[in-house]
């Protein structure tokens, strides 16, 4: 454990971001509650300031313990013997890398931290693999503990869903569904949450697209007639998606330890700065390393990198944040096509002089006109720290041809949306840059062979390519162009039976029948 005696755990509850928290709350409770009452996000009420010599002192240390000395500081709720064995279990074996987020200078001064190596290959298990173990514990020692089942509802495009059951999976009281677009994941994202093993996950194939997914689900969330049957039956919904600040904080400690670490090794001296590129999606990644720039770590500027549904780029260059007439486009990068990135109420929060009215009118003029405008000292402050920009999907297929071919790095679509980002945005090429890689490559291996292959997006695959499995296909590349070692689990997906077979149709009536189908044969 760190000793962490200049940090007398600081008194920290949370707030959010609508003003409707009468109480601040500790942290137990905000990440059972998810939301606030009222719609609000939950926010830190101070953010700790570690000096740089905390923060060179965590290279020394294995990231379980790092990740320790983060929740401490941040005055999570628990003791921190206690918070240790958690954060031992989060990121143990379960990650292939023993430094759970390697480093890797794939170019001069390009950095790429791999956030892909726990077990869905997504960097979501970052989050995933902690915070159900918190969620536990809170649990245990909340009153809520009288409920039999917190049932988690999760609308994922493919990589939250795998990373969510396996996060779950096991954890008692909590059971877990994932409501995936049947045609649209790719293979093995769909094997990778109809196989799993475990009593307490499911997952539902809907026929439709995630926008449809992730409608159905906020519906029943807003349905208190279904709330009180679940009810009946002890069950009470839960979400685990990234608006719970149990799935930021964690996000928090690796940029705070790869900057650590990049010292360490002398890739950079103790206080250079370093500008930090994230392929953004609901803004929650981005979001982490913005915290860990107000912790202290040198940070210059965050880019924000999207694909063809560009909203936030649109957003950071003009201070208008517009939905009313954009629509929203399928991409190589499935995880950032997103229109409303809900995180990114907690940053206008932060730079808005913490401004709970301006959220609510903000975010009233969202739901009714579909846009809104923040006022001009919130945008000056925005674009002090944030730049960004887009990468059309033909771009971010040509990229990762191009990388491969310079560096002999294999990206998947999101990390190569970030690359090319970087790449536009750095002021220099000697402005060193820590770009995120977000998802092993093979779990988006039909468009990393289309990169490859020289075939744009829209085009289908050849016939002997596209009869393969995806772990085939991955198997056959990684021979092909010899790209290091592919995912142990990779090898047995194939073969795993399908356990989790529900196929429902878009519906809100067919969404929670497939609920209850789930909770009948699970005996609750
Ligand atoms: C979720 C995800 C992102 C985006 O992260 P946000 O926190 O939603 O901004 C980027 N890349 C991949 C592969 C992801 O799964």
């Amino acid at each position: 454990m760190i000793e962490s005696p200049a940090h007398p755990a600081y008194q920290n509850g949370y707030i959010d971001t609508r003003g409707q928290t009468a109480e601040p709350l500790p942290f137990s409770t905000v990440i059972i509650q998810g939301l606030a009452t009222g719609g609000g996000l939950f926010v830190p009420q101070t953010i700790p300031q570690l000096t740089m010599a905390e923060i060179l002192e965590l290279a020394k240390h294995p990231y379980a313990s790092q990740a320790t000395f983060i929740y401490h500081c941040f005055g999570v709720d628990y003791p921190d013997a206690a918070i240790e064995v958690l954060m031992q279990a989060s990121y143990g074996e379960n990650f292939t890398a023993p430094e759970v987020a390697p480093l890797v200078e794939a170019a001069p001064q390009t950095f790429l931290l791999e956030l892909m190596h726990g077990p869905t290959s997504a960097f979501k298990d970052m989050a995933l693999q902690c915070l159900p173990h918190f969620f536990s514990v809170a649990l245990q020692s909340s009153q809520d503990n009288a409920i039999p089942l917190h049932l988690i509802l999760v609308a994922t495009s493919g990589d939250t869903g795998p990373a969510a059951q396996q996060g779950f999976k096991d954890r008692p009281h909590t059971a877990v569904i994932v409501f995936y677009p049947k045609d649209g994941v790719s293979d093995i994202q769909k094997r990778q949450m109809t196989t799993l093993a475990g009593q307490n996950v499911g997952a539902v194939g809907v026929e439709g697209n995630f926008d449809d997914c992730q409608k159905a689900v906020k519906a029943i969330f807003d349905d208190p007639t279904f709330a009180a049957t679940l009810s009946e039956r002890g069950v009470r919904l839960s979400s685990a998606n990234s608006i719970n600040w149990g799935r930021l904080l964690p996000q928090v400690v690796y940029f705070v330890s790869a900057y650590a670490r990049l010292a360490a090794t002398g890739s950079l001296l103790p206080g250079d700065k370093i500008d930090v590129c994230v392929p953004t999606g609901n803004f929650g990644h981005i979001l982490a390393a913005w915290y860990a720039r107000q912790l202290g770590v040198p940070i210059s500027h965050l880019y924000c990198a999207s694909n063809d549904n560009h909203v936030l780029t649109d957003f950071l260059k003009t201070g208008v944040y517009d939905i009313s007439d954009r629509p929203f486009k399928l991409t190589p990068s499935p995880s950032m096509d997103i229109l409303v990135s809900s995180n990114l109420e907690r940053l206008l929060f932060e730079l808005n002089g913490r401004n709970p009215l301006l959220i609510r009118q903000w975010m009233a003029d969202l739901a009714s006109k579909g846009k809104f405008q923040v006022d001009s000292q919130t945008f000056a402050a925005l674009q002090q720290v944030f730049c960004a920009d887009w990468v059309s999907s033909e771009d971010s297929l040509s990229t990762i041809r191009e990388v491969f071919r310079e560096t002999g790095y294999l990206l998947e679509p999101h990390t190569a949306v970030a690359w090319k980002v970087a790449e536009r945005l750095r002021p220099s090429t000697e402005q060193a840059v820590l770009i995120t890689v977000t998802a092993h490559w093979v779990k988006f291996v039909e468009d990393v062979y289309r990169a490859l292959n020289g075939l744009s997006p829209e085009q289908a695959l050849p016939e002997e390519i596209a009869s393969l499995t995806g772990s085939q296909l991955a198997t056959m590349m990684q021979t092909e162009y010899k790209t290091g070692s592919l995912p142990a689990y990779l090898a047995d997906l194939d073969k795993q039976p399908i356990r989790h077979k529900a196929i429902s149709a878009k519906t809100d009536q067919a969404i929670r029948q497939a609920i209850i189908d789930w909770l009948d044969e699970h005996g609750y």
